[in-house]
């Protein structure tokens, strides 16, 4: 499949710092600062990049909980930052989100059955007993057991708490799913039955995911293709056994050999990144990254690299390679 369900593009979004009390002039957190990304019906692709790099925001962009001071985003061809009413209840229903704590996003007074049947009750469908059968047939689908129906969220493991999330953004058959961090909270030994979870979900459904992480074992192990952000940008965007293969901007470089990989025989010489991240309030000019680059030239901190097509496909920000 090679059709595209979500184009982002040149997208902004500033947040304003309160005046320091001897400033005159207003602090910028440049969040995400110009992205531009495609994600492809049924694959997935995974957002990687440092914390505070701007992955969730990017998510929150596209679900549009908040709106960008510029760019488009566009839904299956449409705006969705143009879409009235009408457009916007049928984005909710096909858009959903998985957040990293499966226990702050369910309501801790309510019910597994009232969670998991919230979404129908929000858009007026399926009423009495065709929803509780919907809402069996989810927990069933999920691996939950349909009598634990009215247990409360406590009442759960970490793993079953995120299975719970997971029913309730499947309930209205979304396209996409924005899952943020969706295991980085629980135990090492049950990350891996949510995500092949999740992935057993995306061919039952034809589900489209955007996978957010900072973990990039798991990143490969979900991806089919890869864009790596730094400070507010995509500095490389690509299909995932390339970049893994060989990575070319020179801080996909450094990230990934600094990550302890799951083949015992792949050799990396690990490539230290020099400093700290820069602070996405007032990013270096030029290529944000040019502060830590070992390649860096003196174009490099004065004029931004777009991103634009190399020979292996891939699609990298930088003057230098
Ligand atoms: P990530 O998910 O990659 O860790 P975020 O998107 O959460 O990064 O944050 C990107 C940057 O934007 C961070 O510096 C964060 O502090 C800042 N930020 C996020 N949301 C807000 C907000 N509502 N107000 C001010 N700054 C914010
Ligand atoms: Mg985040």
């Amino acid at each position: 499949m090679d059709e595209t369900l979500v184009a982002v593009k040149d997208v902004k979004k500033y947040y304003r710092l309160q005046k320091g009390f001897f400033s005159r002039k207003s602090l910028w957190v440049k969040a995400v600062d110009g992205v531009s990304l495609e994600i492809r019906k049924g694959e997935t692709l995974g957002l990687v990049g440092e914390s505070g790099c701007g992955k969730s925001t990017l998510g929150r962009l596209i679900l549009r909980l908040e709106e960008p001071d510029e760019g488009t985003i566009l839904f299956e061809g449409r705006n969705i930052l143009e879409a009235d009413a009408e457009g916007m209840k049928a984005l909710r229903r096909q858009v959903q989100v998985i957040f990293q704590d499966p226990y702050s996003s369910l309501n801790p007074r309510k019910k597994v059955s009232s969670i998991i049947g919230e979404p129908f009750a929000i858009h007026g469908l399926a009423g009495g007993k065709e929803r509780e059968e919907k809402i069996i047939e989810l927990m069933e689908v999920v691996g939950l057991r349909p009598e634990q129906r009215n247990l409360y969220p406590h009442q759960f493991s970490g793993g079953q708490r995120q299975r719970i999330g997971i029913a309730r953004a499947l309930a209205l058959r979304p396209k996409l799913i924005i899952a943020d961090e969706p295991v980085s909270s629980l135990d090492v030994s049950i990350q891996a039955q949510i995500v092949n979870l999740l992935i057993d979900l995306q061919s039952q459904f034809g589900l489209t995911y955007l996978f957010i992480s900072h973990d990039l074992n798991l990143i490969e192990y979900v991806s089919d293709w890869v864009a790596v952000m730094y400070l507010g940008k995509i500095v490389e965007w690509a299909k995932q056994e390339v970049i893994y293969e060989k990575p070319i901007h020179p801080y996909s470089e450094a990230l990934f050999s600094a990550s302890p990989s799951l083949d015992p025989l792949a050799k990396k010489e690990r490539i230290p990144l020099e400093g700290d991240v820069p602070s996405p309030i007032n990013p270096p000019p030029g290529c944000h990254f040019h502060t830590r680059c070992p390649l860096r030239i003196d174009r490099c901190s004065k004029e931004e690299p777009p991103l634009t097509p190399r020979p292996n496909g891939s699609l990298v920000a930088c003057h230098v390679r």
